[in-house]
């Protein structure tokens, strides 16, 4: 797992924030995520918190693309933060701009 998020964040040139990477063995179920992230980005620092029992269902590929989209979440840090409410429509709408953009990332890598 550590090896596909420094990937992850040398593909990004992410080395201007610290993400810390912790782990949880929390069952997984039809409602777990693979992994929560957290940024406090004025000190550029975030941490993710991988489920094991959801990351051991996955393949390579498929947690190269659920890394990609939490360091989206990690660079949106300061509009959640400040400026997004914490409705659930603004919630639905976060998720699908960051998998939006996770995707077109993911595209531009595969022509790199
Ligand atoms: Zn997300």
């Amino acid at each position: 797992m550590l090896s596909i998020t420094a990937a992850v964040e040398a593909a990004l040139g992410l080395d201007w924030i610290a993400v810390k990477q912790r782990f949880n063995m929390d069952p997984a179920d039809e409602d777990a995520t693979t992994c929560a992230t957290d940024t406090i980005w004025k000190y550029r620092y975030a941490h993710m918190t991988w489920n094991l029992n959801s990351v051991a269902s996955c393949t390579n590929q498929q947690l190269f693309e659920v890394a990609v989209h939490e360091y989206v979440h990690v660079m949106m840090g300061p509009l959640k933060d400040r400026i997004l409410p914490d409705e659930p429509w603004v919630v639905d709408l976060e998720e699908f701009v960051t998998e939006t953009i996770a995707r077109s990332i993911l595209g531009l890598l595969e022509l790199a």
